[in-house]
């Protein structure tokens, strides 16, 4: 047994694997080292820990180098039988202690939180007993009588309380959306029914999500089975109502856990018999399986893996001997710290309710959005929308795209017209932008007329980047009066924000603006006041780390190195958080600056690289970080000084980064964002003073209304961006896990 006492911190993950495991790791061997400490890998799980020996690994900076984009945990999991057992649990104390580890972080499930929760509760019994046995010395139990423990939720299911997101949740539902986005158009093609099976036994988020931002037609989860006992014949109803309007494929999702409310299972093949039997659909199941928990980790869960492998590392290295150990969880892109047992108990409360068949309370404990959810995905499934309660004013309501496309364009209005139309309200759509609205090419939309579209791309309304101006504010308000507009809302970017605000303060010149009027944020700058996230921003960063990925694996046989062109305009966001997914050296943002002490920084850090062994070099430069270091420029520079040591190649993403199929989170949020704006638009119409004219966002984990007249404080008017942008905070991070690592075995020049 050694005698030196340096603190240091092991590393595991354990139960289920799961995507963006690998940059939770990551993220604690650098922040480790980077606070000076040892840090240690556990291979296997806790299968590693009572085994010891080679399984317990001192880790380097580079351990963990070329891991970020890797599905599954690279550091290996396991079920550990052993662990479950004191003697078990003895033998990893002791190969503990023998590598003077009294610091862990656990990656892993409720099952691998609570055998930590156990462990860490025993510990001091388990010194008593290792001494008593002669395997360690006093001084080594009184030097290590606290083991502090730290829990992050690796898990696809999201069925974690205490964390808005788990690691992997996001990719498995992206596998989840390809999937149904996939059988859908076979489906349509062949006129079939697909029962689809997702994962999920006592969470039904994965397959609701998945159905919503698939776009199925019905979901079975085990929060809320069907509450009544023929809920076959109000499925088959809305079916074959569905096929009536014109629908050529139905979806049926179903969670693994799916039952009815006696708490029978519901299984995919009962599912089929009912659509085949009832409605003579020609029925296919399909069960996704494991196909839902593996591949590269989503943008989202890469970063979502870091920022909390980060945090762990600070809580572990600052938490009092008496502190309860927390989880380090997400809520609304801030790290949380809950009580692990909590989190633990109100996770296993949920599986109690749905045991019990408390299903009100099930939904309740799963919380607030949830709920919302799933009253949105039952609306927007409807086949037709219902009759204008009795009374109520039939209003109508336009919706227009404003801006560059942004995926989840699509998506957003599919939502607002449905929604708008269920409530018995007219829909009027506005095509290509502003100037569209110019030219009056506006139309009613019915249900149908949206069909198919929240999985799709690009903005089928059209949009553009005009500015109304001058005599267009008087065309737009004859417009508004002609087609008698009662609500407006506009889907887009910086350009619909300004507009609606040229529009707001031009009311007293021209009353016909006097109407309500919301802006949902879609770009993919996300560069937009009152929202952390817009609509479009996660797809983009999505193609941006596949791009990525791939111009990585093209240089690993050569020295080079990437400067990477991202769009965002004046704003850094895809540059910073893509740089961060892929492991980027160097991010440039106009936020931040670029110098020539930067570049000559730079190109030393370059120099030192590529002499000690690099391979590559990625650097992510924000189109507009500064307007004399270009691209050309940077590049050109690095390549003339490298005298030859490296090459230099520039790679200018380009309107890739506009295109592609909205992400789940991005439908998911459109979809919930216009609901919302739709029931805004209602409630202003009823508004005895003057209409409100608002912004909508995604703020500090809730949805928010901002009002326009506060637009211009929260804005910097020069460079089209908000204020304050949370995610800057992130910068510390990045530079951190890219920095070069220490490599001891190479002589310093
Ligand atoms: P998950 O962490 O994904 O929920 P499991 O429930 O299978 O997965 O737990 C993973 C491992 O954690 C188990 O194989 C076991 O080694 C350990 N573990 C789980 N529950 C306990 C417990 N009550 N006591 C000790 N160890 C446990």
């Amino acid at each position: 047994m050694t005698s030196e006492k340096k603190r240091s911190i092991a590393v595991l993950t354990s139960g289920g694997d799961s995507p963006g495991m690998n940059a939770a790791v990551r993220a604690v061997v650098r922040a480790g080292l980077d606070q000076g400490v040892d840090v240690y890998i556990i291979y296997e799980g806790y299968q590693g820990m009572v085994d010891g020996g080679d399984r317990i690994v001192k880790a380097n900076w580079d351990s963990v180098g070329g891991i970020l984009h890797r599905g599954g945990t690279v550091i290996g999991t396991a079920r550990c039988m052993d662990f479950r057992t004191r003697e078990g649990r003895l033998t990893a104390a002791r190969n503990l202690l023998q590598n003077n580890i009294n610091n862990l972080v656990i990656i892993g499930g409720d099952g691998s939180l609570t055998g930590a929760h156990i462990f860490r509760q025993e510990w001091l019994s388990l010194l008593v007993e290792l001494v008593e046995r002669g395997d360690i010395s006093n001084d080594i139990a009184q030097h290590y009588e606290e083991l502090n423990i730290v829990g992050m939720v690796g898990s696809i299911d999201n069925d974690m309380f205490g964390t808005d997101m788990t690691i992997g949740a996001d990719t498995a539902l992206h596998r989840i959306t390809e999937a149904i986005d996939a059988i859908s158009s076979t489906a349509a093609s062949h006129k079939r029914a697909f029962v689809i099976e997702v994962m999920g036994r006592n969470c039904g988020y994965l397959a609701l999500m998945g159905a919503i931002a698939g776009g199925a037609d019905w979901v079975l989860i085990p929060e809320a089975p069907p509450s009544v006992d023929n809920w076959e014949d109000h499925m088959c109803e809305v079916m074959e109502m569905g096929r009536k309007a014109g629908r050529r494929d139905i979806i049926v999702v179903v969670a693994e856990g799916a039952q009815d409310q006696y708490g029978n299972p519901i299984s995919c093949d009962y599912v089929k018999k009912v659509l085949e039997e009832r409605l003579g659909a020609d029925t296919r199941v399909t069960i996704l399986g494991h196909v839902q928990r593996g591949g590269s980790p989503t943008a989202f869960d890469r970063n979502l893996g870091t920022m909390m492998g980060y945090a762990s590392v600070e809580e572990i290295l600052n938490t009092k001997p008496d502190n309860d150990p927390v989880l380090i969880g997400i809520r609304g892109n801030r790290i949380t710290k809950t009580p692990l047992m909590q989190c633990v108990e109100e996770t296993h409360a949920v599986a109690k309710a749905i045991a019990a068949h408390d299903y009100d309370k099930a939904m309740e404990l799963r919380g607030g959005s949830f709920k919302e959810a799933f009253r949105i995905f039952r609306t927007l499934v409807r086949a037709f929308p219902h009759p204008l309660p009795e009374g109520q004013k039939q209003l109508r309501l336009a919706v227009m795209n404003a801006g560059g496309p942004a995926p989840g364009m699509n998506t957003a209005i599919k939502a607002a017209v449905r929604l708008g139309l269920d409530k018995g309200h007219t829909m009027l759509g506005i095509q290509n932008g502003f100037a569209g609205f110019i030219a009056g090419e506006i139309k009613e939309m019915d249900w149908m007329s949206v069909a198919g579209l929240a999985s799709m791309g690009g903005a089928e309304l059209g949009t553009n980047r005009r500015l109304p101006k001058g005599s267009d504010l008087y065309t737009l308000a004859r417009h508004i009066e002609n087609f008698k507009i009662d609500g407006l809302l506009i889907i887009g970017g910086w350009t619909g924000y300004e507009s609606a605000y040229l529009m707001y303060n031009e009311r007293d010149n021209y009353p016909a603006f006097n109407i309500p009027i919301v802006c949902l944020p879609a770009t993919i700058n996300n560069n937009l006041p009152g929202s952390e996230l817009s609509i479009g921003a996660d797809t983009a960063l999505n193609s941006i780390i596949w791009a990525v990925d791939k111009i990585k694996q093209s240089a690993v046989a050569s020295r080079r190195c990437f400067v990477v062109e991202l769009m965002g305009r004046y704003c850094g966001y895809l540059a910073l958080m893509s740089g961060l997914a892929t492991g980027a050296e160097r991010v440039y943002t106009h936020e931040e600056g670029v110098t020539l002490n930067n570049l000559q920084e730079d190109l030393q850090m370059l120099i030192k690289g590529f002499k000690q062994g690099k391979r590559l070099a990625l650097l992510m430069r924000n189109e507009d970080a500064n307007s004399f270091y270009t691209t050309n420029f940077m590049s050109a520079l690095f390549s003339e000084e490298s005298h030859k040591l490296f090459d230099v190649r520039q790679a200018i993403l380009g309107h890739l980064q506009q295109g592609g199929d909205p992400s789940p989170f991005d439908r998911i949020q459109a979809t919930q964002l216009a609901a919302k704006c739709i029931e805004f638009l209602i409630e202003e119409t009823k508004s005895e003073e003057s209409p409100a004219a608002a912004f909508i966002g995604l703020y500090g984990g809730k949805v928010q209304f901002f009002e326009f007249d506060r637009f211009a404080r929260m804005v910097d008017l020069t460079y089209k961006r908000p204020k304050r942008q949370w995610w800057l905070d992130l910068r510390p991070i990045a530079k951190i896990m890219s920095k070069p690592g220490p490599h001891p075995e190479l002589t310093e020049e």
